[in-house]
């Protein structure tokens, strides 16, 4: 049988890691798959990296990274795709909540042939209303943009040798990879999973971060802000014309002075739509800053590999 790498991004797990590498080697033993589990310590301030160590030494089929910082989510599945030597990875988070049995169906997919296989959440679990629609109108932007269905899409997937190095040969730095692993293409089939309750720990995720999280990607796969752009363009040119026409009128039958108020407003109006696109604008060009750049979308100080660590 082929061996399937687990890649788990953790961040401040310290109450979780230990549990989860657990349950997935039991659950992965059973049913007579090889394994490695690849836990990336995304530069948490907990006892993480302890835990792991502990489960590396438990169980040589653990790899664990360390970052030197906190890089985010999307940096630390990167890395554990770089460091991951299976036939197939798959990716999933360290509390849990992506129940470990639906790994053993997504393998069977990939047994019958399927390259890419999509954890679809059957239900979005207890979020609350505004954030449920919140995510649903973000996912709307990202499938009409991405042309491909990513309504209920986690970072729940398992993915063929040919997809990783195909993800890992992608030279951007911000890296959206709910969207990347449908860009990529390959045979993909969806699989629908119940989320889980967090047992122990919190989410990191504040409705900030989640704000930013939801621009950040828009900006990174989509050019429809500058759509935008333009088209508040064109409508505040639509209305300026009206109004030249009004004014003129005006000015023809002698009641010119009056105008202020509309002044006023136009001004307000067109000053405020240039700073929205200014400020769309700017956004890109930060992150195309970014990208070109070149930085490491992250940094390494640790390896612990079968058992040692590596420095
Ligand atoms: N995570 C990470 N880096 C971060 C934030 C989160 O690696 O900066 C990991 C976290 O440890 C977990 C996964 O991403 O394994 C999902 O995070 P969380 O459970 O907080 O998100 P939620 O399930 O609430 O959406
Ligand atoms: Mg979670």
């Amino acid at each position: 049988m082929s061996k399937l790498s687990v890649v788990l991004p953790a961040y401040n797990e310290e109450l979780m890691v230990g549990k989860t590498c657990r349950v997935l080697a039991e659950v992965l033993t059973k049913a007579k798959i090889p394994y490695e589990l690849v836990v990336v310590n995304d530069g948490s301030g907990d006892r993480t990296w302890e835990e792991i160590q502990k489960a590396g030494e438990r169980d040589a089929n653990v790899t664990g990274v360390l970052f030197s910082r906190n890089f985010g989510k999307e940096a630390a599945i990167f890395a554990g795709l770089a460091q991951a030597c299976g036939n197939v990875v798959a990716v999933m988070d360290c509390d849990l909540q992506h129940p470990p049995q639906t790994l053993i169906e997504m393998y069977r997919l990939w047994q019958e042939g399927y390259e890419v296989i999509e954890g679809v959440k059957a239900d979005r679990g207890k979020e609350g209303f505004l954030h449920k629609e919140c995510a649903g109108f973000f996912y709307d932007i990202m499938s009409k943009a991405t042309k491909v269905n990513m309504k209920d899409a986690s970072d729940f997937k398992m993915m063929d040798r040919k997809a990783v190095d195909s993800i890992l040969s992608m030279p951007e730095r911000n890296m959206f990879f709910r969207a990347t692993s449908s860009w990529v293409g390959y045979k993909t089939t969806s699989v629908e999973f119940e989320v889980q309750e967090r047992e122990a720990g919190v989410s990191k995720w504040s409705p900030w971060s989640l704000v930013k999280y939801a621009f950040t990607n828009i900006v990174a796969f989509t050019t429809f802000p500058l759509q935008f752009v333009t088209i508040t363009g064109a409508i505040c040119f639509i209305c300026s014309l009206v109004l030249m026409v009004y004014s003129l009128v005006q000015y023809f039958t002698g009641s010119a002075v009056e105008g202020y108020t509309t002044l006023l407003m136009v001004l307000l109006l067109v000053g405020s739509a240039m700073m929205i696109s200014l400020g769309i604008i700017g956004y890109y060009i930060s992150k195309i800053y970014e990208e070109v750049k070149r930085r490491p979308r992250y940094i390494i100080s640790k390896v612990i590999k079968n058992g040692n660590i590596q420095d």
